[in-house]
Parts: structure tokens; sequence; C-alpha cells
């Protein structure tokens, strides 16, 4: 493998790539890569057709720039040649071709030729070739980038390229022999992929530079070159006939009299990414009957990436074909032959090489893996939108598998996984905001739970001594009837004062779970040995788990069932009632459901049924503590606790069920 064929053509400035697959598309050799979300361009693959830099709108593309050579060349005392491509009308409309020769030669060019020239001899050298060959088949090499493809993508063609040089080449050549082998030859022009060509090994140091049309503009800027200040001047001979037509479509097969014969399709001409490709695709499989394909990687030269005139196409040909009908009015045929016969000796010859860079497909298991990570699990979700830059799900599904492509280059792919991050997101909030109600909650009952640990201090030893001296007195002032019923309600209350301080005490106590391991059933059971169930009510305990032990802190989940199944007894009273308990498991997680068939629970006090203090029994009965309690036991617990009731009997029967929901290792 040659050295040229690893020079970077074009390169990606990485902070403008904005990453929109845009190059990739258009790159008919697939030469771009996607890397960590950055766009790459293979020197080894690269033809340095210049579509990625015609396409790229934020000018992440940035051409081989050889501006600083060509000054450096321009310097020397030994002469230096510019080699003008006959597309610069095109290009420099703004002024006279004299004038842009004027400003070439202000530049420091010692001669100003046409490559127009070289174009006619080249010209020629088809006619003969074609005319000594008869039966043989040829693409034209007038194009580098179509030769860079060949080489690379249809090496089996390599045979078939003419073995002819280049107009710039040829003309390179006539400028050795009309001034010298030393003179430096730098070819000015519309196209990239002569930067590529000059570096090729069979074309030894023939051009010292290539300058686009965008380079060239830049060094008249920076030596304040403008057509005004310049002396027209004219091209140093040997001028041009039809070569000026090269530039366009179809234009070397005018210059060589080899009209394109579209009946007899012997000959044909292609320009243009996708009709070259297709072009030289069919030749290779013979589907066309063709003497010479003359194909151009751009729409002719004058659009090719060095240009810079915005003009449209045809504005930009016939800017070619007007200064070539007045070039040709002026032309002195006589002369012309003359020049021609004089550089019959001019060698035409050239040779190519093989340098396949076709990659071998990787296996259908290793295709249909990349289609799967990209969620393309059957042929319905190919939807071949081509918005990765490939024009098929497979064809993006290969580039991935050759470390070409990534999978979120796929749209639809990545508009669902940002769907579903939007989804994760939504919910991994909802439960952020749970949490932290969660958190505000608890952290309401542990500064609750400090001040009731305080309180209840300070105020059991007063409880204990009010009550025993009630009994005291009560037993002393056994005969005073109405003295022993007040003190008889002293005593009660005071029982209730205790109640209220033994609830104050669980708060100050549920900031701390003490795990251990035990069988819930039995925690269940333990709890109806303190409270059991009035003779109005069934009780109906279903024990339907699979794995009866679970993690948790014995008293308070008892205290959590004592508080549940003791406010259904109060809500059911004295009318018959079932209360059902009922334990499920799962892995990793436990429930606790307690459902009675009491009135149930109107809508306005749902909601407040958790908060503290809240009670809707009457005065000595409730404290209003019992479900605030419980439900900081189960949060402590990292658990839930939720309500389904119904209150009202039109809807079915009435009644209430609780269901708390408990890690079995404690993480929630
Ligand atoms: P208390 O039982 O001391 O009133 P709780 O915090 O345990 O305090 O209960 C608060 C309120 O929730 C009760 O007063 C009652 O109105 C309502 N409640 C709780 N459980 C039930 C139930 N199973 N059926 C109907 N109402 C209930």
């Amino acid at each position: 493998m040659d050295s040229s064929i690893n020079i970077a053509v074009v390169n990606t400035v990485k902070e403008r790539c904005r990453v929109c697959f845009t190059c990739v598309r258009e790159c008919p050799a697939k030469a771009i890569r996607i890397m960590d979300g950055q766009a790459e361009v293979m020197p080894e693959r690269c033809i340095g057709c210049g579509n990625c830099v015609r396409v790229c709108s934020q000018n992440a593309k940035q051409v081989r720039d050889c501006t600083a050579s060509a000054r450096l060349l321009l310097q020397e005392d030994t002469p230096v040649a510019a080699l003008v491509a006959p597309s610069f009308p095109a290009e420099f409309a703004e002024c006279d071709y004299t004038e842009f020769i004027g400003m070439l030669r202000a530049l420091g060019f010692t001669y100003v030729h046409e490559v127009a020239f070289g174009a006619d001899l080249v010209a020629r050298g088809y006619k003969r070739l074609l005319e000594n060959t008869p039966g043989s088949r040829y693409i034209a090499t007038t194009c580098p980038a179509i030769v860079a493809y060949v080489e690379r993508y249809h090496p089996e063609l390599v045979p078939s390229l003419a073995p002819i040089v280049s107009p710039m080449v040829a003309m390179a050549r006539v400028v050795k022999q009309l001034h010298g082998p030393d003179v430096h030859c730098i070819f000015v022009g519309p196209c990239i992929a002569k930067k590529g060509e000059m570096l090729s090994p069979e074309l030894p140091r023939e051009i010292d530079a290539t300058l686009a049309f965008s380079e060239l503009r830049h060094l008249f800027y920076a030596a304040s070159i403008s057509p005004e200040k310049t002396i027209p001047s004219e091209f140093d001979p040997p001028f041009s006939g039809q070569g000026m037509l090269f530039p366009i479509s179809g234009g070397m097969l005018q210059a060589a009299n080899l009209p394109e014969d579209l009946m007899s399709g012997e000959i044909v001409a292609a320009d243009g990414r996708e009709p070259f490709v297709g072009a030289i695709r069919e030749f290779q499989s013979s589907d066309v009957d063709v003497t010479l394909l003359e194909v151009l990687a751009c729409e002719g030269c004058i659009s090719g990436p060095g240009i810079t005139n915005p003009a449209p196409l045809f504005r930009r040909r016939s800017l070619v074909s007007r200064y070539a009908r007045r070039r040709v009015s002026e032309t002195d045929y006589e002369q012309w032959r003359k020049e021609m016969e004089r550089h019959e000796d001019v060698c035409l010859t050239r040779q190519f090489q093989e340098h396949d860079q076709r990659y071998t497909l990787p296996s259908e298991e290793e295709i249909n893996k990349a289609l799967w990570t990209m969620n393309k699990l059957g042929p319905e979700d190919h939807l071949n939108c081509g918005a990765c830059g490939y024009d098929t799900c497979r064809e993006h599904a290969i580039a991935i598998c050759k470390g070409l492509a990534e999978t979120e280059m796929c749209l639809p792919y990545t508009i669902e996984q940002l769907k579903r991050a939007v989804g994760d997101l939504a919910l991994s909030n909802n439960q952020l905001q749970e949490t932290q109600q969660a958190l505000m909650h608890s952290e309401k009952l542990a500064s609750m739970g400090q001040l009731a640990a305080g309180i209840a201090h300070e105020l059991n030893n007063p409880l204990g001594v009010v009550l025993m001296y009630s009994h005291l007195l009560k037993r002393e002032l056994a005969d005073s009837e109405r003295l022993g019923k007040d003190l008889t309600t002293i005593a009660e209350q005071a029982d209730r004062c205790k109640k209220i301080v033994a609830g104050l005490l669980h708060f100050a106590r549920q900031n701390k779970v003490l795990r251990q391991q035990v069988k819930l059933m039995e925690v269940v059971q333990s709890g109806f040995k303190g409270s059991p169930a009035p003779a109005n009510i069934r009780l109906e305990i279903r024990d339907q788990m699979k794995n009866p032990i679970v993690d948790i802190d014995r008293d308070q989940i008892t205290q959590v069932i004592l508080n549940l199944v003791n406010n259904a007894f109060d809500a059911m009273g004295d009318e018959e009632g079932q209360l059902i308990v009922t334990l499920l498991d799962k892995e990793d997680k436990v429930t606790i459901e307690v459902r009675d068939t009491g009135p149930g629970i109107p809508d306005d006090i749902v909601k407040k049924v958790f908060e503290p203090f809240f009670t809707t029994k009457s005065i000595g009965k409730g404290t209003g503590l019992g479900l605030s309690i419980t439900y900081g036991i189960v949060k402590m617990h990292n658990g839930d606790i939720s309500l389904k009731t119904n209150c009202d009997p039109a809807k079915g029967p009435t009644g209430t069920t609780f269901r708390v929901v408990l890690p079995r290792h404690g993480h929630g």
C-alpha cells in the first residue's frame, strides 16, 4: 500500500460538527466514520470527491491546505508555472480572463498556462486509444476522484481504467518540456481530489502543489491583489482548442471528437454522486455495452468543491462556454495544430494500482445482532428512513459491525430511547415526590417524637402519683358516694392521660427499627391475644404466605396490626360484622390486609386519617394517634400503607381495607 492513499485530503473540525450525518449520506465511498458521536474522515477510504465539504452547512469539513507550500515555492528563485484548470471562468466571473492571468503573475507565477491544452492532448490520446484497441472497454481517468473510487471499491476494474494521464499531468509534462525539468508546477483548479492525485507514486514530482480556487482567493486577498490593480495579461502559449470544454460534462468527448452516441450506447457520460456510482456498477456488471465511460464525481468540474461562486450550475456552465466561444473565435487553428504536433512526443501514459478498501461482509448473525440493538426485530421495523446516512437499516447495521457507525445514529431508535427516558424520568420524579413527602412526614414525626418523649417523660410520674392517690383516697372515702364518684372520674381521666402519654411514647420510639426474623403469622396472632375480637365480629385470618419469615421490628408491627384491628372493631361497633386479615407475600415483600365490613370512611375524612391527633371518635375513646403512628412505623420499615374504602351502600357493601406492604428484608 502506498503512502498517498493515507493522506487526508479532508478533515473534520470536531468543534463545528453537529453530527447531522449529511456527510455520511453524501459520501459515495462511505469513508466517514461516526465514533463517540463525532464524524471522522478515514483517509484510506476517502476518494477526495469533496461531497462532504460541499454539503456540510457548518463548514466542519476542512480541505488539506496547500497555501503555505505554494507561498514557499513562489518565494524561491526557481521559476513557477501556474497550471490553470479550464473551469476558472466559472469561479472568477467578476473579472476578465486577462485580468485573472495578470493577478496570477502579480502573485509571483513566472508562467501561466492553460490546462486546457493538456486536455487537448489527452482528448487526442483517448481518440487514438479507442481507435487502436477496438473491442476494449475503458473508464476515462480524467477525474482523479473516479480513479480513486475504482482503485478502492472496484479493483477488478483497474485494468479498464484508460491508461492516460489527466489534463493536469499532461500539461505539467508539456511545461517541463518547454521550460526545463526544474520548473515548479502549481495546479490551480476546482478539484480537491487533485491533492491526492499529485501524491500518487505513479506520478513522481510532476506537480509541486495544488491550489483550490478557494485557496487561490486567500492568497490574492493576503497579497492585496485585485483585478483593478493588475495589468491584464495573456496565457503563455501553447493555447488550447476544444479542451476548454473539459469542465463541462461530456466536454472531453466533444474535445476528442467522440460524441456521446446514446443510440449505439458505445460512449457514455455520467456525472454526479449517484450517477457515477451507478454507472461504474453497471459497467462492472457488463449491463451496459460501452466502449468508453466518461464519468466525473461532480456535476462537471464547474461544480468542484474548490469553487466558491454560489451561482447556479447552468450559470457557471454558461460562464465557461461563453469564455470558450470567445477564445475559440480568436483561436489560430493552424498554430494550434502545429503546437499539437510539436508536443506529439509528450508521454501521456500512466498506470493505476488496486487499493482495495472493500469490507468483507459481516455474518448474518452479526448483522442481526446490530439490528436487534436498534430494536429492529423484524422486517416491519426496518423503516429505511435514511436519517442515519445509510440508505437502509441493514447497511447501517453492517456499518456498525465494521465500526463505522453507531446505534444512536438511528433516529427512530433514539426517539424511542428518549421517550423511554422521559417516561423513566417522570416515574422517578413521582417516586422522588413521594419519598420527599414521606421524608417530610417522618421528619415531622421525628420532631414530634422528641417533643412527645419530653412531655411523656415529664407527665408519666405525676400522672402515676395522681392515679395512686385517687385510688388511695377512693378506698378511704368508700362511704362517701359523691366523693367516691368524683374520685372515680379523676382516676378515669388520669388513665386517659396515661393512654395519651403511652401514644406519645410510641412516637418517640418509632424512629428506631429493631429488625429481627419473625414469622409474620405469629405476630398477627399475638396481636389478637392482646385484643380479642368481640362476640359480634367474625374474625378470619387468611395466611397465604409461601415463606412466613420476615425481617421486621416485632413490637412495632404488632402495634400496627393492633391499631388497624382496633379501628376496625371500633368502626363496626355493636353491629354484626366481619374482620378479615390476609397475609400475602412475594419473594421480596409481604402484604398485610385488614378488611372490615364497617360503615367505611367518607371522602373528606380519608385525607386526614393519617394526621396526628385526627379522630372522629368521642373524647375518651380516640386519641387520633393510632394511624399516624402506624404510618410512621410502616415508613420506617421502608414500606407503604394505603386504604380502600366505601361508605356508600348504593355502590356495594360498605367497609374499609387497609393494606400494608413491607419489604421482606428491610430494603424498599
Ligand atoms: P383514633 O382511632 O384514636 O381515632 P386513628 O389515627 O387510629 O385515631 O384513626 C383516625 C380516624 O380514622 C378515626 O377516628 C376514624 O375516623 C378513622 N378510621 C380509622 N380506621 C377506620 C376504619 N377501619 N373504619 C372507619 N374509620 C376509620
